[in-house]
């Protein structure tokens, strides 16, 4: 794993944990959040609404007050206008006005409570006042006759005032006299007033820009807005929210109040309460941090633990305690990492028997074997090994004629048998089909032709298989390490080449030597030489008698191909044919066989030699559905009857695929060709089936005949096959006849022909002519 995935992993790893704790965290804040703005508002709100009525009530109060004042001032003056004595006063206020200010400097400070006065006389001049005068006009003094609040300035002071009229005679319209007095205004807007209203009133005269009166230290018009609502203002530093309403007048124009309440103070429990809230969101969010974190702990500390466990399966370490967790998504996922771990194990070990075993034996395979061979190698460079490759043969015939299921039992029994062998402590293996692998460890040079015998025994014994009893063979090569190579793949060519070589030779081990090798890169060339061959006219064929036995006459020869090689020389159909099967280049060879026979019978006949021809063809001829039609154009071309050819078919060959090989057998005799089946007795054909094959002879295998004069088994062998032949109207060829005892046994036997070195070998077709001049001048005495 590369280290920036570890990496991204690791930074993955504290996510799922933060990412809980922050999902609680917003969350919690979210709802905070939202509680406060709402809790927030709905104060605000509230806190408003008991704002205005504050100030509407401390207005009222202070209107209140000052109303009353006015009344309150207007009924102390008008008694004393009325009063006769005081009209008295006015009247001679001309001439003694001395009087008539005792009189009112009096009043004012015993009974008005005022801090100035004037009495005026008709025409608004002053008769005598408490300071300076000050001009008054007609509306100005109407007006303040009237109800109500009224303010007037005089000496940069300004009044609450108020005037009433004097009538001398007081039913009469005529006014003789004014008496004007007035309070202090800033005597009325006192700290009492802030006491009262809890708040800081203002007086002022918007149209003249006039501070009448204030509680405020400084203040100026201009801080004021007189709309309507709640507004606010900067006043010596501080925000005050404040209301205006009028209040009297003062030269015609309104006067205004302004009632102002401290910020701060008016939103106090406001601002109490959004710290409290604070305090609340912020305990709030440590408190989910802390449930985040418990919770998410509670789901991530086992999916770790997972994420661990997952990561040490893939390094190949498997756990055997998997973690439990109360919820039940992490529990399932436990279990389901806990199967895949199984799973994982479970394929690992199949996986590892499919690469290292052989499925059918349960033995080694190749790749095992090459390793036990390096392993050794590596571990004791100096120590011998003595390595074998065996091969059952003819197991392909085997496996074609019993099938492949008692195939598979032959090779699990050898398998047995091989495992079985005790001495040197061998290691086995299966390479492939029917080859095996053995490696002997610490064996000196003295033991490798013993052992190379010892493996031979184990096939002594037949094989059973259900009720069918195998005699098998098989052919052992052996390589030597460190004499014959020092690599693997080199031991088992060496093997490979000292196994083929003992198959050709038919011998049942071999061991290897250099001069062996020559076999095995032959066979390579071999093949890709093979169609070329065949143009450049380096195959023949020679020819073989058969001798009918009741007659001593040749009537029919078998042709064998043979291979003239211009660097290897002579190489043995044996040899050859096989590979040539294997390659498909086997339907050149037989196209070639069948023209060249028939050239040659045509040859033959012109020259008065009237002779029928065996021509070998393999399995796959058979089920090449375009040999008949070439047979029967060369029939045609060289002009010869099809009662001439026949063709030899081995047992094995029919049995591989019995049906198919039927049809096309049934063809070929509906041509009027004779077929016989060759190596007859080795191919494990049934009686059933012998009597369904299209067939007119059989060719008893030379293996039942080389031997036959002095082996008895071999003559109830061939007595039987003929008998049952003859049974089956079946004629019967006997080949390996190698002399007279076994040909005189034959005829005996009543064996239809006989082929074989006694006679003859295969020769060329002249020198054939001149052994066949010779054969039926003297017969076989020469
Ligand atoms: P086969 O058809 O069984 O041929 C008989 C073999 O036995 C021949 O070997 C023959 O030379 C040999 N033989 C004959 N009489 C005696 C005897 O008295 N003693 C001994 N020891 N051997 C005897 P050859 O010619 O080497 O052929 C070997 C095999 O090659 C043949 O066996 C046949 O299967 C195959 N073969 C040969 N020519 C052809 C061919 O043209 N086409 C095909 N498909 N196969 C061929
Ligand atoms: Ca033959
Ligand atoms: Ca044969």
């Amino acid at each position: 794993m590369s280290s920036q995935t570890m990496s991204n992993r690791k930074s993955q790893k504290g996510t799922l944990q933060k990412r809980l704790a922050l999902f609680l965290l917003i969350l919690l804040t979210g709802i905070v959040v939202i509680t406060l703005t709402v809790v927030w508002r709905s104060t605000f709100n509230h806190l408003t609404e008991q704002l205005n009525s504050q100030f509407k009530t401390a207005t009222a109060v202070v209107e209140d007050r000052i109303f009353n004042l006015a009344e309150f001032l207007e009924s102390n003056l008008e008694p004393v206008a009325k009063d006769f004595t005081t009209k008295q006063l006015i009247s001679s206020a001309r001439k003694d006005p001395t009087s008539l200010s005792a009189a009112m400097d009096n009043y004012q400070e015993n009974r008005w409570g005022t801090d100035v006065y004037w009495v005026l006389d008709a025409e608004l001049q002053p008769l005598v006042s408490s300071q300076g005068t000050a001009p008054i006009s007609q509306e100005i003094i109407l007006n303040l006759a009237n109800d109500g609040a009224h303010w007037y300035q005089s000496g940069g002071v300004f009044y609450l005032m108020r005037a009433v009229p004097v009538r001398f005679v007081e039913l009469s319209g005529q006014i003789n006299a004014w008496i004007v007095a007035g309070i202090r205004a800033d005597k009325l807007f006192d700290g009492k007033l802030v006491a009262l209203t809890d708040m800081q009133v203002s007086l002022f005269h918007f149209d003249s820009k006039k501070v009448i009166a204030s509680t405020f230290d400084d203040v100026k018009v201009d801080s004021f807005d007189v709309s309507n609502n709640i507004k606010d203002a900067k006043i010596n530093d501080r925000v005050y929210l404040y209301v205006t309403s009028p209040l009297g007048d003062w030269i015609e124009s309104p006067v205004m109040l302004v009632m102002a309440k401290n910020e701060a103070k008016a939103y106090l429990s406001s601002q109490m309460l959004i710290k409290e809230l604070f305090a609340i969101l912020i305990l709030a969010g440590v408190l989910a941090w802390i449930a985040a974190v418990i919770v998410s702990r509670g789901i991530t500390g086992p999916l770790i633990k997972l994420i661990d466990i997952a990561r040490n399966i893939s390094k190949g370490t498997y756990i055997e305690n998997f973690p439990s967790s109360n919820a039940r998504e992490v529990q399932t996922l436990s279990l389901a990492i806990s199967d895949m771990q199984h799973g994982i194990v479970e394929r690992e070990k199949a996986i590892n028997e499919l690469a290292f075993f052989d499925e059918l034996t349960g033995l080694p395979n190749r790749l095992q074997f090459n390793q036990h061979i390096e392993n050794h190698i590596d571990e004791m460079p100096d120590c011998r090994l003595i390595v074998a490759t065996l091969d059952i043969d003819r197991f392909k015939e085997i496996n074609d004629t019993v099938g492949h299921e008692i195939g598979d039992q032959l090779l699990q029994l050898v398998s047995r048998r091989l495992a079985s062998f005790s001495d040197n402590r061998p290691f086995f293996a299966r390479l492939s089909g029917d080859e095996f692998g053995i490696v002997f460890s610490q064996a000196g040079q003295e033991h490798v032709e013993p052992l190379a015998k010892s493996v031979v025994c184990l096939f002594e014994q037949p094989f059973a298989i259900n009720d069918l009893v195998l005699d098998i063979d098989c052919s052992v090569g052996v390589a030597v390490y460190p004499d014959n190579a020092k690599t693997h793949q080199g031991l088992l060519q060496c093997a490979d080449i000292a196994m083929y070589s003992c198959k050709e030779q038919h011998y049942r081990y071999a061991i290897y030597e250099p001069s062996l090798n020559r076999y095995s890169v032959m066979r390579l060339s071999l093949m890709s030489e093979l169609k070329g061959a065949l143009g450049e006219g380096q195959l023949q064929l020679h020819y073989q008698p058969k001798v009918s036995l009741a007659t001593d006459r040749v009537e029919t020869v078998e042709c064998l191909i043979r291979w003239i090689h211009p660097e290897h020389g002579f190489v043995s159909p044996d040899e050859f044919i096989p590979l040539a099967e294997q390659t498909g280049a086997i339907r050149y060879v037989t196209n070639w066989a069948l023209k060249q026979t028939c050239k040659t019978l045509c040859e033959w006949r012109e020259k008065g030699i009237i002779l029928g021809a065996a021509v070998n063809i393999s399995a796959m001829d058979l089920v090449d559905m375009r040999l008949p039609t070439y047979i029967a154009q060369l029939l045609t071309e060289y002009n010869l009857s099809p009662d001439v050819l026949t063709l030899e078919v081995t047992e094995s060959a029919v049995m591989s695929d019995p049906d198919s090989a039927f049809k096309a057998l049934n063809i070929l005799k509906t041509m009027g060709i004779t077929l016989s089946i060759d190596d007859f007795g080795t191919g494990y054909s049934s009686m059933a089936q012998l009597k369904k094959m299209p067939v007119h002879e059989l060719k008893i295998d030379k293996t039942f005949v080389l031997d036959l004069a002095k082996n008895k088994d071999d003559q109830i062998m061939v007595k039987t096959l003929v008998s049952l032949a003859s049974n089956l109207s079946l004629k019967t060829v006997a080949e390996g006849v190698e002399d007279a005892e076994t040909l005189s046994l034959l005829k005996q036997f009543n064996c239809t022909k006989a082929q074989g070195f006694y006679m003859s070998k295969a020769l060329p077709a002249e020198d054939f002519e001149i052994w066949l001049e010779t054969y039926m001048n003297q017969g076989l005495a020469s």
